[in-house]
């Protein structure tokens, strides 16, 4: 029988995306061996408000992937309606990919929503899950089947995507925290009150 494929899916709001996210994605792939990893910005977030338009957070996240062949970036919740969920999101993969192995990655905050959410047993069926979080974050992570959770300390993640809107507000540089082509992009858009 020939080796499942794995495929790492990397669900963020990304608004926007920094460099955080991509050394963490980086660091999973080269962990857990995965052969790519698919970035899937999130459509509607769950108990959210006051995020920039899908559109622009989904081209941020295509400039920032576009140099590294093992990145991808996929519409599957941005093209979604609806509020997005992430059994749904898993589903969808799922028949996109069915010869894959899955491996959900985010941050630790993220993945304990997305376990205390009702629809919760079906997803152990469709991925195993990666909570990242940046160092000295104490987590509990509630219940869950043996094995179903990986966890991994990323340093790069003491970015946020909260403190990067924060200094476009404020006018302080983002060079270094976001990738080139992203703070270009923001500035472009006028994103962030830029
Ligand atoms: P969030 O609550 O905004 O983020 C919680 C923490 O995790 C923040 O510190 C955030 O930092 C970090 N984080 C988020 N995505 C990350 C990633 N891919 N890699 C590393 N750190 C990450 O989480 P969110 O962005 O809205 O949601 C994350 C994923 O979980 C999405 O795919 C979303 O659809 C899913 N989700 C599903 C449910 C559900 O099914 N009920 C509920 C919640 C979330 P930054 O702000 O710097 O990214």
């Amino acid at each position: 029988m020939p080796e499942k494929r794995r495929i790492g899916v990397m669900g963020g709001t990304f608004d926007p995306i920094h460099n955080g996210h991509l050394v963490a994605a980086s660091e999973v792939a080269s962990a857990l061996s995965l052969e790519e990893v698919l970035f899937v910005p999130t459509g509607k977030p769950w108990q959210k408000q006051e995020v920039s338009s899908a559109e622009d957070r989904y081209l941020m996240t295509v400039v920032a992937t576009a140099s590294n062949p093992q990145f991808k970036v996929s519409r599957v919740d941005i093209d979604r309606p609806g509020i997005t969920y992430t059994v749904d999101t898993l589903t969808e993969l799922k028949e996109q990919f069915p010869d894959a192995d899955l491996f959900f990655i985010s941050g630790a905050d993220a993945i304990a929503q997305i376990i205390a959410w009702k629809d919760v047993d079906a997803v152990w069926d469709l991925a195993h899950f990666v909570a990242v979080s940046r160092p000295g974050h104490k987590l509990k992570l509630p219940k869950a089947p043996n094995g179903a959770i990986s966890e991994l300390e990323v340093p790069a993640l003491s970015i946020s995507s909260t403190d990067v809107r924060k200094r476009v507000g404020e006018g302080k540089p983002i060079w270094y925290l976001v990738p080139d082509g992203v703070v270009q992009y923001i500035s472009k858009h006028h994103l962030y009150g830029s």
